[in-house]
């Protein structure tokens, strides 16, 4: 009897223990679910807290009072800066520690607090606009031998332009204003850039080139003051040669109704002509403008003391074309049997820059064929290349 109690109390224990361990198992389980649910939470509030941070900002921002945009003209010790507001004033302010001293060169842009000046930001001149919408070369190293075939077009261009800077008292002498501009008309790749630099280089100037397109479509809001800088670059440093390429882009024919976009296009223009009429042309600083479409472009700029000078820079004629070849193959290594008079004729319609591309290309041709000389055959392969190219894109 004593024996059986004893083994029913046994057996009650283990099972009073078995339940106990399910209801910890339980109990694990429901703990590790409310971890989970706490970790998740836990995440969830950091990221409201990031959010409200965020609008907190937001609001901030809202509230404070807008900032002023300016271009740094002039930088100067003690954290002091020349700025050019929009309206034309310039002045001498000053710029906290915290702001990138290096970020600060002239052209930059800067936000100025409205009540004292102070700079609160600045932004870094864009990087490419000096390499694709404008150009600036000390003195180009082409010369008027670098040119084939067009031998009109650069007398009329050292009349235009090279002897109002070379000799500018010939004009005062016989009491006339020597050219202000001329402009360049022609098929594309035919050489009008070439000839504003062997200008530049004969006459040893700076050369500024601007792609007026470029400005249009990339610094829209900026094409005015990009005018106005490249004057005044011009004017810091003569002779200078300003050469505006694509000018069509900004000087088209006005039309009635207008878009924003247009009548930034048309502000662009006027700085232009503004530019044009209140340089006194002492002769020193001569402008060239290049367009492909002289057919499109606005009356006011082929007006007398503007572009009142055009010269056509057409495609090449035979011998022009032959002389390009002879320029563009002077440093190839050629068999001696390549019959160029043939290659002048049969290149008919090409320009200087395509025929440039047949010499590069009649090289490549020896190359793939494991020749250390061009020859004729290559040339031959070459344009007909070329010309099927050509006719591909029209
Ligand atoms: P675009 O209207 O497209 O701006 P462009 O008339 O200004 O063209 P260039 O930039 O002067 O043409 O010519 C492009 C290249 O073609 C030159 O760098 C040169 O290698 C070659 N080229 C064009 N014309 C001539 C030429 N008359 N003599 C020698 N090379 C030429």
């Amino acid at each position: 009897m004593e024996n059986a109690s004893k083994e029913e109390l046994i057996e009650s224990i283990e099972s009073l223990k078995e339940e106990n361990d399910k209801v910890k198992d339980e109990l694990m389980q429901k703990v590790r679910h409310l971890e989970g649910e706490q970790l998740k939470s836990n995440v969830s509030n950091h990221q409201l807290e990031g959010k409200i941070k965020e609008l907190k900002g937001e609001i901030k921002s809202f509230k404070k009072n807008p900032l002023i945009l300016a271009t740094v003209t002039e930088v100067f010790d003690d954290n002091q800066v020349g700025i050019k507001g929009n309206v034309g004033h310039e002045f001498l302010v000053t710029y906290p520690g915290s702001i990138n001293k290096d970020l600060l060169e002239p052209g930059a842009r800067v936000a100025l607090n409205q009540n004292n000046l102070t700079v609160v930001n600045v932004f870094p001149k864009k990087k490419d606009e000096n390499i694709t919408a404008m150009e600036v070369i000390d003195r180009p190293d082409i010369t008027y031998d670098d040119i084939g075939g067009l031998k009109y077009q650069i007398v009329e261009i050292r009349e235009t332009v090279e002897l109002p800077i070379l000799h500018p008292e010939i004009f005062k002498e016989i009491g006339i204003d020597p050219p202000k501009g001329i402009l360049l008309y022609g098929p594309p790749g035919t050489g009008k850039t070439l000839l504003a630099k062997a200008v530049a280089n004969n006459t040893n100037a700076r050369f500024i080139k601007l792609v007026a397109s470029e400005f249009v479509n990339k610094y829209l809001g900026e094409g005015s003051r990009y005018v106005r800088e490249v004057f005044e670059l011009a004017r810091e440093k003569t002779p200078a040669i300003i050469f505006i390429d694509e000018i069509d882009a900004i000087g088209t024919k006005r039309m009635g109704d207008t878009s924003g976009a247009d009548r930034e296009v048309q502000r662009t223009l006027m700085q232009l002509l503004a530019e044009l009429d209140g340089f006194e042309s002492r002769g020193d600083i001569g402008i060239i403008a290049a367009t492909n479409r002289p057919d499109i472009l606005d009356d006011a700029l082929l007006r007398p003391g503007r572009f009142d000078r055009t010269i056509e820079v057409p495609n090449p004629s035979i011998e022009g074309r032959r002389q390009i070849l002879k320029i563009h193959t002077e440093k190839m290594k050629l068999d001696d049997n390549i019959d160029f008079e043939k290659i002048s004729e049969v290149t008919e319609g090409l320009s200087g820059a395509d025929l440039k591309a047949v010499c590069t290309e009649a090289g490549m041709f020896a190359i793939r064929n494991n020749r250390r000389k061009v020859i004729y055959k290559d040339f031959m392969d070459s344009i007909d290349k070329i010309m099927n190219s050509i006719k591909g894109i029209n």
